[in-house]
Parts: C-alpha cells; sequence; structure tokens
C-alpha cells in the first residue's frame, strides 16, 4: 500500500524541497544515482564496462517549467556524448532520455521535445550508439511514440520503452515488434488509475510475459527492463524456443539493483545493460526507486530518524 502514497508524494513540491534539502538523504541517494556530474559518471561507466556491462545514461530530471531548462537539458546530454566520445565506448554506452525533461509538457511540447531530441540523437549516432526514449506517465505516450516514429526514419536504432501494466501496451508491442524497433519493456513505475493501468501484481506480471512474447516473437530488437527472477528466466526460455541468439535481445537493470545478478548474466553471455542515472534533479526517480520495494522506504526513514 505504501508505494502509491509514495508516487503521489513524487510528484509533491513540498515533498521535494524537504527530501532534496535533508542531508541525511545523500547516502541512501548514492545508492540509486550514480553523481552529480559528468565527471562523477564517467568512472561508474568505466567500472561497469571492466565488468562486462553496457550501460544507458540517464541525465535526471522531468516536468521542467520553462523552454531554457528545456534547452539546457539537451545541452547536457550534448556534453555527456562529448565526454563518452573520448573513451572509445562505442555503442555500450546509449542514452536513455525522457521527453518531459526536453519540454514535452510544455505549450507547443510535442515539437519542442522533438526539436531537443533530434540533436542529442544525432550525436549519439556520430559516437556509434543511439537513444532510447524513457516512457512516463500515459498522458505523454502518443507524443512520445509520435516523436519515436519521426526520430526512426532517420535513426531506425532509435529506442522506446514500453509499460506492462498499460492495458494498451499489448497492441503497442505488436505494432513496434512489426516495425523491427528496438523495444525495453517494463512493468511501469508511474502512478496510473484503474481506467488505463492493471493494479495488481500478479495480471502486470501476466501481462508483461504476454507482451515478452510479443516481443521474442517479433522482428525487432527486445530489451527486457527488469530485477525479477522469474522474467528473467521466461526471457532466457522464449529465446530458446524461438530462436534468438544471446545477442538478439539484451537484458536491462537499473544501477545500485542486483549488481550480482547483472555480472551473473553477462559472464554467462547475456547482453546486460546498466540504466546508470545521474545529475543533481534526482527526486522524481529516487522517489519511483523507494516506491518500488518498501524495505528501501523503511531504510530511508530509519537513516532520517537516527540521523537528522
Ligand atoms: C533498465 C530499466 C529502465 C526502466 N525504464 C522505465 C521507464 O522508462 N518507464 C517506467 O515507467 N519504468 C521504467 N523502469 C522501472 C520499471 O517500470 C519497474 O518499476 C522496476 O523495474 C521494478 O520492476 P521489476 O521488473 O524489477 O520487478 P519487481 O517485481 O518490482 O522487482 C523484482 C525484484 O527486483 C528487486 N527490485 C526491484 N526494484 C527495486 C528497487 N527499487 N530497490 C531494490 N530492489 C528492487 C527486488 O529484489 C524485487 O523483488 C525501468 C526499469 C529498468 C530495469
Amino acid at each position: 500500500m505504501l508505494g502509491p502514497v509514495i508516487l503521489a508524494a513524487s510528484r509533491s513540491d513540498r515533498m521535494r524541497r524537504l527530501v532534496s534539502a535533508a542531508p541525511v538523504t545523500k547516502p541512501v541517494v548514492e545508492r540509486f544515482i550514480a553523481g552529480e556530474t559528468v565527471d562523477d559518471v564517467v568512472p561508474v561507466v568505466k567500472h561497469l564496462a571492466d565488468r562486462g556491462l553496457e550501460v544507458s545514461l540517464d541525465v535526471v530530471g522531468e516536468d521542467i517549467t520553462t523552454p531554457e531548462q528545456s534547452t539546457a537539458a539537451r545541452d547536457a546530454y550534448l556534453r555527456l556524448i562529448d565526454h563518452l566520445e573520448g573513451l572509445g565506448l562505442g555503442e555500450r554506452a546509449e542514452m536513455s532520455v525522457k521527453l518531459t525533461l526536453f519540454g514535452q509538457a510544455l505549450p507547443g511540447g510535442h515539437e519542442l521535445a522533438l526539436a531537443n531530441v533530434r540533436p542529442v540523437v544525432e550525436a549519439a549516432a556520430r559516437i556509434g550508439t543511439t537513444v532510447t526514449l524513457d516512457a512516463e506517465d500515459h498522458t505523454t505516450l502518443d507524443s512520445m511514440f509520435a516523436i519515436h516514429e519521426e526520430l526512426r526514419k532517420d535513426f531506425p536504432q532509435t529506442g522506446c520503452v514500453i509499460q506492462a501494466y498499460l492495458f494498451r501496451t499489448e497492441a503497442d508491442a505488436r505494432r513496434l515488434a512489426a516495425n523491427g524497433s528496438r523495444v525495453r519493456i517494463v512493468k511501469g513505475a508511474y502512478k496510473e488509475t484503474a481506467s488505463v493501468a492493471y493494479q495488481d501484481k500478479a495480471e502486470i506480471d501476466k501481462a508483461y510475459v504476454r507482451i515478452l512474447k510479443i516481443l521474442m516473437e517479433g522482428e525487432g530488437y527486445p530489451m527486457i527492463g527488469s530485477h525479477d527472477p522469474r522474467l528473467i528466466a521466461i526471457t532466457q526460455e522464449l529465446a530458446r524456443r524461438v530462436g534468438r541468439k544471446l545477442d538478439d535481445y539484451e537484458f536491462q537493470m537499473l544501477y545500485g539493483i542486483r549488481g550480482e545478478e547483472q555480472t551473473r548474466l553477462a559472464a554467462e553471455g547475456h547482453r546486460v545493460r546498466v540504466y546508470t542515472a545521474y545529475g543533481t534533479d534526482w527526486y522524481g526517480y529516487f522517489m519511483r526507486r523507494l516506491a518500488e520495494k518498501p524495505a528501501n522506504l523503511r531504510f530511508f526513514a530509519r537513516s532520517m530518524i537516527t540521523k537528522g
């Protein structure tokens, strides 16, 4: 029951100010956020690469209020790509992008977000890598899929994310699988109502398996975004059944979660990508990680009480 309460708090400005300013927050945040600057994140990328892992880098932030913030976000990604160019990591380091950070929710936001994301996709292609568009709350998705389709005309490797908890997602998966797209499937991390999304964990897991099957049997490149051991085993079984080789799909997990499992799968020959978030505007991302696992919240609350 705690999850929805935390997700509601993730949209509260008052909570944002309170949690962001509390000094005791830092050690808990550091488990999930790989630093505040490009200089912080580069050694993390190198360390993950040394462990045989790939990365998807996310400059944290969302729900901005001015066009200037959206261009600043674009420039932060362009600076990151410039840094990565020198490391020679090629496609081992891709970018994940939230379109609301690029202005999608502002007036005229669809065009603004497309104009901001295009140079990032171009710069990523220049250094031999690509961009995946994250899925945010369901009201943003028609615009996200339209931007994805537009970008794929010039950059077919551009990926997108679909969320198993939404009723619409099986149809989206069919369309994307037939188009040969790179698609990350996740359970879904936002607060959605029963009119658009499954609420029951078992229902979400069942939908995830149905969608996984569509993607694995389709023409595209499935990216399995989950830490759930059952879904990882089902993916491996489906891959065997449909004859997908180890480089025909990949597992993706979040930085700070099940690190040993990430290394174990990579050692077995799987491609494993670690979604690595960094930056100063970490509040929304951090609160979604707390909501996913109540034990994280208990740990966080304990450190607030004992040290605060
Ligand atoms: C690479 C990646 C990208 C993502 N991108 C998006 C996106 O674009 N849009 C979106 O809505 N959601 C996104 N998510 C989040 C996703 O929707 C889920 O909320 C999240 O992955 C938890 O679901 P799970 O599949 O790991 O299964 P769960 O059943 O939630 O977790 C399975 C097990 O993993 C571990 N675990 C999971 N989460 C945590 C945590 N926070 N802290 C500690 N342990 C944990 C626990 O051991 C748990 O028992 C992404 C997830 C991943 C892995």
